[in-house]
């Protein structure tokens, strides 16, 4: 992989040097740049483009800051990745950021319209956002951080910053069975929509709201769908809504549940199952193994950011959301560590607000 200072659409290589006036200058023999691009270099850059890391960036712009913000995928990525017919559990309003409103024509927002209500806000702001390029490294120290990533043709990029706000989320690594044939591509650990998979027969693995729904959108669109959950029931967190509507489609037999019960073993054609009955074979096309999500710790680690023992939460102040490390600040849903049902985009999205108070107090005079 070659290393390269890259600005915006250009891409400066180490061979090109840079005039008083920023005109790129080609020169003949290899040298490394002498000074970093003004515009690779900033008050605060944010790590993640989730609803969060966007509420972070603004709140940073609104605060007098220079900002930016990196996504390794799109914009608010984790949302993209979503069951694509999904509908929000939560109110617009609850949603908002940077103070502008979200309106609907129903009740709740559709995956479309969240999409929609966050580009336009990315663009109200003028945001700085750096889509595609995975953040690899941080080093450095307090006001003087360097930020490395690599974009989808392996370049790498290098930044400059005086503070930074990790919001990486959780969706990107899904929870693992660790059960022979999980690696097969029949395997699942994300539910995108119901049409491949009409006239199949399908396992979902789980037992909170993503299972719940993936079994509905599936047995309404004509799969044979089998849930099986470890628990005696449903999770206590299934929404009110859909909770009597799964439990509806269990009694009436339309969806077959196991409880009490685990997936052993995943074969191309068939599963294992340990029931309280004792071991069954199911026939079997297609698995979804929902059972959650979880942030990317190592990352957290590598910075220096402490984690608490058995819940991985990230070490910070409550107040300021400053970690362990001087000038590193965590936001979203990773400061509940493996607890992801305690912040979600309707609380998470105020995290912008603490940070940018605490630097004020910082960065300014
Ligand atoms: C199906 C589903 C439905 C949900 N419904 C609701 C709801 O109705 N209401 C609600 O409030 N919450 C809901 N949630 C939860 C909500 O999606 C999360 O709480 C929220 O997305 C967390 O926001 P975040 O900004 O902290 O993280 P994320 O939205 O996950 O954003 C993190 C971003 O960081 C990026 N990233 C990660 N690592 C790197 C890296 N190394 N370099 C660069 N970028 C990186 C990712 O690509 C991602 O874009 C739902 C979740 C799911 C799965």
């Amino acid at each position: 992989m070659s290393r390269e200072q890259v600005s915006d659409a250009t891409q400066i290589s180490e061979t090109d040097t840079v005039s008083e006036t920023g005109e790129q200058i080609p020169d003949t023999l290899p040298r490394a740049l002498l000074h970093p691009r003004p515009d690779n270099s900033v008050d605060v850059i944010v790590i993640g483009a989730g609803p969060t890391g966007l509420a972070c960036g603004i709140e940073a712009q609104r605060a007098g800051f220079n900002s930016m913000v990196i996504d390794k995928g799109c914009i608010v990525n984790s949302l993209y990745n979503y069951p694509a017919n999904m509908t929000f559990f939560t109110t617009p309003e609850l949603l908002e950021i940077g103070d502008i409103p979200f309106s609907t024509a129903h009740q709740k927002p559709t995956r479309e319209e969240a999409l929609e209500y966050y580009r336009k806000v990315t663009e109200h702001y003028h945001l700085n956002v750096r889509q595609y390029q995975k953040v690899e490294t941080v080093t450095g120290q307090d006001n003087n951080f360097q930020v490395t990533t690599s974009d989808r043709l392996n370049r790498i990029f290098d930044y400059r910053a005086r503070k930074l706000i990790v919001a990486t989320g959780y969706y990107d690594l899904p929870n693992y069975l660790g059960i022979p044939g999980e690696e097969l591509p029949k395997v699942f650990h994300y539910y995108r929509e119901p049409h491949p998979y009409f006239d199949c027969d399908v396992v979902i693995i789980g037992g909170k709201n993503s299972a719940a729904i993936a079994a509905l959108d599936l047995w309404r669109h004509g799969a044979r769908v089998t849930l099986v959950h470890r628990g005696e029931k449903l999770h206590g967190h299934v929404k009110y809504w859909i909770l009597p509507d799964i439990e509806n489609r269990i009694k009436a037999g339309e969806v077959a549940a196991y409880f009490n019960s685990s997936v052993e073993e995943i074969a191309p054609d068939h599963v294992i199952l340990n029931t309280p009955n004792g071991r069954e074979k199911l026939k079997n096309d297609f698995v979804f193994a929902l059972i959650g999500y979880h942030p990317d710790y190592d990352f957290l680690r590598a910075m220096g950011i402490e984690l608490s023992p058995e819940q991985c939460r990230p070490v910070c102040d409550p107040i300021t959301l400053e970690s362990n490390v001087a000038g590193i600040y965590v936001a979203g849903v990773i400061v509940a560590g493996s607890k992801t049902n305690e912040i979600f985009i309707e609380n998470g999205r105020f995290h912008g607000q603490q940070i940018a108070a605490h630097l004020k107090t910082k960065l300014e005079g």
